[in-house]
């Protein structure tokens, strides 16, 4: 996670007023306020409150569907415009933004695929992915007997980097309808590892909705249904320590697909005569229900799973109306989920059991919790988490007085992350050490 300092400007709010509070049927416990806002590029094409408020409905059903759990109050946040969003979370300055610069891409440059060769090695391992689950992204690119020599890491990676560049510069020479450029040099908001930094230092909102492009511009993780889709992204999970609602976790929608008119985009979606209001449904069950089991469950992208899993990113064409389709032809909850869904809900109630003063129940649902908790989590997390966890039992510990105990939490929360940062150098990985370290300062 990231810890930035930011300079704190004026936000121009344009409160909303029609959203609507909306509750889903709790399956236990108290809801969760999440705070909602849109983001606006006024260059692109904007959306009207009506369909905002329609595609958080979705969303709230299908997740509710899906998981079976959890209830949440919308706090309605306004609109934003993007570049004051930016203007108010990016911090050049900072040490983070500055590490950034040796992992991101140059959107409008030469980049030099062999040069991340490494790095993707290291994410796809990461990852656990077989060799099928990255080759069918690649079988538009390259002939069955090329596919079928990539058996390894170092090929699939070396495979991968070319197409995902290719992608890169076709976003470059995009138009929109009156010849400008999608994207232009000096617009910080239109790359993706700009949006991490800004997430990890914002402080109001869970859930954003935003309509400008974002290029994937990070070549250590090319996730196959981003990278070597459009290298745009439609939706992601990120880390923002000061959010307090799920330890530290939000997401943003991307409505750019939905929104632009460009046949590069378009062209998948002819055949289905989509409606502003089916598109409203497929953002909001598709995308949105999809980022909030990454907020929520810490469920990550999964690769081999049935299709119409909320999960599932194996569709390689990944038309997001194919992907809503399969969803809607299989809508009961996806029982390959519940590992993941039943650890993150003992948490939950771990939680509630210390708010309401039961540290030694609280503490033994956390151990629990921590023992069912999957290795594979959403942005490979697994060990940054486990330190979390060491320190919310800390909490309790200290709650109830017990000193000796606390502390021996508290070094358990600080090995995990030394492990857990020694094993697995990234960015993100860091930057959870850095949010846990606070975290563990701050008993
Ligand atoms: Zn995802």
């Amino acid at each position: 996670m990231r810890k930035i300092r930011c300079i704190i400007i004026a936000i121009g709010f344009m409160a909303l007023s029609c959203w609507a509070i909306v509750s889903v049927a709790a399956s236990g416990g108290d809801a969760m306020e999440l705070h909602i806002v849109y983001v606006h590029d006024p260059l692109l094409p904007a959306i009207s409150d009506n369909d905002l408020e329609m595609i958080i409905d979705e969303a709230l059903v299908t997740y509710n569907t899906k998981f079976q759990a959890k209830s949440f109050s919308i706090v309605n946040e306004g609109r934003i415009d993007v570049q004051d969003f930016f203007n108010t979370y990016l911090d050049k300055e900072s040490p983070q933004y500055r590490r950034s610069v040796s992992e991101r891409i140059d959107i409008f440059g030469e980049n030099n695929p062999n040069m991340y060769v490494k790095d993707v090695v290291r994410f796809f391992k990461a990852n656990k992915w077989k060799p099928w689950d990255i080759q069918k992204f690649l079988k538009d690119y390259y002939t069955a007997e090329e596919l079928a020599e990539m058996k390894t890491y170092p090929a699939l990676a070396k495979a991968t980097l070319p197409v995902y560049f290719e992608k890169v510069k076709k976003l470059t020479e995009l138009r929109q309808p009156d010849g400008r450029p999608y994207l232009e040099q000096g617009k910080d908001y239109n790359s993706y590892m700009n949006w991490t930094l800004v997430m990890a230092a914002q402080d109001k909102y869970d859930v954003i909705i935003c309509n400008t492009l974002i290029v994937y511009d990070v070549a250590t993780q090319p996730w196959p249904h981003a990278a070597l889709r459009f290298a745009k992204v439609g939706g992601s999970s990120f880390v923002s320590p000061r959010r307090p609602v799920f330890d530290g976790r939000t997401i943003m929608i991307n409505l750019f697909e939905m929104l632009c008119s460009d046949e590069y985009f378009q062209s998948q979606y002819t055949a289905y005569n989509l409606t502003q209001m089916d598109w409203n449904r497929i953002i909001g069950s598709y995308i949105m229900a999809h980022e909030m089991g990454h907020m929520v469950y810490l469920i990550p992208d999964l690769y081999d799973i049935p299709r119409g899993c909320i999960m599932d990113s194996s569709e390689e064409s990944m038309n997001y109306y194919t992907g809503w389709k399969n969803m809607q032809d299989n809508p009961d909850p996806c029982p390959q989920l519940q590992p993941w869904v039943a650890a993150r809900e003992q948490v939950f109630k771990a939680d509630a059991l210390y708010r309401s003063g039961k540290y030694d129940d609280a503490v033994a649902v956390y151990k629990n919790a921590a023992k069912a908790t999957p290795e594979l989590l959403d942005e490979n997390i697994y060990g940054a988490y486990m330190a979390l966890l060491a320190y919310k039992q800390a909490l309790c510990y200290k709650a109830k007085g017990d000193a000796a105990a606390a502390s021996a939490k508290i070094k358990k929360a600080k090995y995990l992350l030394r492990e857990y940062y020694t094993d697995v150098d990234d960015y993100y990985n860091e930057e959870f050490k850095t949010y846990v370290e606070n975290l563990v300062n701050g008993l």
